[in-house]
């Protein structure tokens, strides 16, 4: 239909410009008016049809519905359910299926209620001690086991991994296929980072069984040993889109074993222009897969994805879907001069106690280097990661400082998402993000597994533009707004005023002082 527009628009402002021209043209006369389109959609379809029908032929079904309610859960009242959904930061489900909803299964209030059909499940999560599932775990679990599409919205470090990651397991070990005879993995998940991809890779792990094999392919990593993995024959690949978007174009990898996909932090990988790999990558996984999609926001683009690659899916939302900055977390807020910043870090880091584990953001990598080396000269250990560092340093960085080597990691935005470190005690932001949906996100490394953690913002003046949304971000978590930043807020309010005033008289302005 597009094509169509655009070639009939083309048409008419041609026979605009011969007509103005003084010529008569070829497309006005009578005879050539009811062209017929220049493409035949009809014939397409038809033959995309035909074509999708052949490719995916002769593959068996797809085993999707492994939930077994229990009596407890099944029991629950609707108050009962409501309550617990409001009780566990306001989960919000809808069933985003056209036509007939379905109805929204009843939240699992414990591991019990979902796994005691699956003993090693039940023993892993014994093992490392987990009191109850977290809300979103609660509320997906029970829509991702009935075989159902789910987009799970939910901030960073709320445990959206083991969402998708135990009903992937389980699907994975009880189709009719067995795992000798599919010829390729049955479960992929795309992930925007290295860092995020490995992240997830030790998760899977550490909570797998029946001895089920996963291999982390992502770009900067050795490709030749990552081809051996594949093509040995593994259950669960998590790739970076990226690369694994290069190793489907050289058939390294069958990608239509695949029955249970994963687009992880699809907002993050949109922001990191990865739509084109995953289109790519998408078409060779058969379309009645199980897809599940997480993402920390909702803008456009996310929903456009959701809209493109799940089937009649059911949403989840923890928390609402405006930024609100992890509640268990102090933001204290700064606003300062550019040349005042690194004599306030130096305070800053001097009042800190041995126990601390501090993430510094910076906005370029040039600071993260610079600010790295003046720590190095005063003789504190720092790590710092950033996108133009050697892969093995980036993974010794992170190892580093998740060990508690160092205790300073300086970093930039690339840090900023998913990467699980549980016990940083501060985010000190040196520069403010480029955006204030950055802001939550770095945020959100600390008070992480219900911890708590405070945040330090520097502000200047060049940063007037986010002030009054950081305010507003400050106000709903009850922190304290410093005058100063209201101050910020309210002067670049008039000078948005004072422009567009000038744009109607149509007068260049001139820009106020900050
Ligand atoms: P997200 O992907 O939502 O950012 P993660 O899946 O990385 O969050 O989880 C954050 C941390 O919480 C991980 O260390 C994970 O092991 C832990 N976690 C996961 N589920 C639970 C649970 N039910 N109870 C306590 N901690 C959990
Ligand atoms: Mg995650």
């Amino acid at each position: 239909m597009l094509i169509d527009n655009a070639v009939t628009g083309f048409r008419q402002r041609n026979t605009r410009q011969d007509t103005e021209k003084g010529k008569t043209s070829d497309i006005i006369k009578p005879e050539n008016k009811q062209k017929p389109s220049v493409i035949n959609w009809a014939s397409l379809r038809e033959n995309k049809a035909k074509h999708d029908a052949m490719k995916w032929a002769g593959l068996p079904p797809i085993e999707k519905n492994f939930y077994r309610e229990s009596s407890r859960t099944a029991s629950m009242s609707q108050e009962e359910v409501e309550l617990w959904r409001k009780e566990n930061n306001n989960i919000m489900c809808d069933d985003l299926k056209e036509g007939e909803k379905r109805c929204i299964p009843n939240p699992v209030c414990r591991f019990e209620d979902v796994f005691d059909d699956y003993p090693d499940i039940m023993a892993n999560i014994r093992k490392v001690g987990f009191q109850k599932p977290t809300p979103i775990q609660s509320q997906a679990w029970p829509i991702i086991l009935q075989g159902m599409d789910l987009i799970g919205i939910a901030q960073t470090g709320t445990g959206k991994t083991l969402a998708y990651l135990m009903p992937g397991f389980i699907h994975l070990t009880s189709q009719p296929l067995s795992r000798d005879q599919r010829e390729g993995p049955g479960m992929l998940v795309l992930a925007p980072t290295r860092e995020l991809a490995l992240q997830v890779e030790a998760e899977c792990l550490k909570y797998t069984f029946e001895g089920i094999k996963s291999v982390c392919i992502y770009g900067g990593g050795n490709r030749r040993g990552q081809i051996d993995v594949i093509t040995k024959g593994v259950d669960v690949v998590i790739a970076t889109p990226g690369r694994l978007n290069d190793l489907q174009m050289n058939n390294f990898i069958n990608l239509r074993s695949i029955t249970y996909l994963v687009l992880d932090e699809a907002d993050r990988m949109l922001d990191m222009g990865f739509e084109p790999q995953i289109m790519k990558i998408l078409i060779d996984v058969r379309p009645d897969r199980q897809t599940v999609m997480t993402s920390a926001t909702w803008p456009d683009g996310v929903r456009r994805l959701a809209k493109s690659y799940l089937k009649n899916p059911m949403i989840v939302y923890v928390g609402t879907l405006d930024l609100t900055a992890v509640n268990t977390v102090e933001q204290r807020v700064i606003v300062i001069t550019e040349e005042e910043k690194k004599a306030f870090m130096q305070d800053f880091i001097g009042s800190l106690n041995p126990k601390d584990k501090v993430i510094v953001f910076v906005g370029k990598k040039m600071r993260a280097d610079d600010l790295a080396s003046d720590f190095g000269l005063q003789g504190i250990p720092v790590q710092s990661l950033h996108g133009d560092r050697e892969q093995c340093d980036r993974e010794q960085a992170l190892d580093d400082f998740k060990t508690g080597k160092v205790r300073i990691l300086v970093a930039t935005d690339l840090a900023s998402r998913g990467l699980d470190v549980h016990d940083i005690t501060y985010v000190f932001n040196f520069d403010f993000p480029r955006n204030i949906e950055e802001y939550v996100h770095r945020v959100g490394r600390t008070g992480r597994a219900g911890r708590t953690g405070k945040a330090v913002t520097l502000v200047t003046k060049d940063d007037w533009r986010v002030a009054s949304e950081l305010i507003e971000i400050l106000e709903r978590a009850n922190q304290v707004v410093p005058t100063e930043l209201i101050a910020m807020a309210e002067r670049y309010k008039q000078f948005q005023i004072r422009k567009e005033f000038a744009k109607d008289i149509r007068r260049p302005q001139r820009k106020p002082p900050k």
